[in-house]
């Protein structure tokens, strides 16, 4: 059964903006940090930061295996990332903001995505020797299967074909500045919501902290879906405890009609 509130204030919003953390990743069964098993009891993301992926060819050649790892299991978007793609399609969510890096608000359907971490299918030259955290590429990007098919060639480290420098998950790693304009196209959409939907983050980490605290101070409703307590639960007009699939999927089918409900519950 969807949340009436929830369902009241979506059939309210012609602007909705989704903001989505590693929950709504986890319930497409893909381990975040904390997840016991799987690929980080492995590999240390630690061991990734953006001046140690930098100075170390054995780093990066780690890097790659954890990569292949990661996407050893084929992931699928879940009824979280489909709410939002139903919800742009009906004219009626400008775009997602996400923490996540698997880029299944895109394989959903949903075309306009703020990648603050950027993405992991993805991967770009950095450059021959960036320095404080900021990459210094000529512009190459490729897929990372096109990384992983060049380490199966016997390339443990390959190197952009372009300019011979260094290439690397177009992921923002530890110690690694966000890409530019990013934050300011998450704020952007903040900015002119009427409803911001914020789902599985713990709303903790800013920049992206700030980006319900925009939308509120613009005049939007919040709703927090989390399995946890936030520090911006306060600022919410509703907030849900669970799941964030079982509590956007039924409520976003409800207000747009079955005819879209398919995949949503
Ligand atoms: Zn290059």
């Amino acid at each position: 059964m969807s949340n009436a509130a929830l369902v009241d204030l979506l059939r309210e919003a012609t602007r909705v903006v989704g903001f989505t953390g590693a929950g709504v990743s986890t319930e497409s069964g893909i381990p975040d940090f904390r997840s016991p098993g799987g690929v980080w009891s492995r590999f240390d993301p630690l061991d990734f930061t953006f001046s140690r992926y930098v100075g170390s060819a054995e780093v990066r050649a780690r890097s790659w295996e954890m990569r292949r790892e990661f996407f050893a299991t084929p992931f699928e978007p879940n009824p979280a990332h489909h709410a939002f793609a139903a919800l742009e399609a009906a004219g009626r969510c400008r775009g997602v903001v996400t923490q996540n890096i698997d880029g299944l608000h895109q394989a959903a359907g949903s075309r306009e995505v703020v990648e603050l971490h950027g993405t992991a299918t993805e991967v770009m030259c950095i450059g021959h020797a960036p320095a404080m955290g900021t990459p210094d590429g000529c512009g190459f990007r490729q897929t990372n299967a096109w990384a992983l098919a060049q380490v199966d060639a016997g390339d443990p480290d390959p190197a952009c074909p372009l300019c011979g420098g260094l290439v690397k998950s177009a992921t923002v790693s530890f110690e690694q500045v966000l890409f530019p304009g990013v934050v300011e196209r998450a704020y952007g959409l903040a900015a002119t919501c009427d409803l911001m939907i914020a789902a599985g983050s713990s709303l903790q980490v800013y920049p992206a902290a700030g980006l319900p605290e925009v939308a509120v101070g613009h005049g939007a409703r919040l709703v927090i879906v989390n399995d946890e307590e936030t520090p911006l639960d306060d600022l919410a007009t509703v907030v849900v405890r669970g799941n964030a699939g079982e509590t956007l999927g039924p409520a976003v089918a409800e207000v747009l009609g079955n005819g879209r409900a398919a995949r949503l519950g």
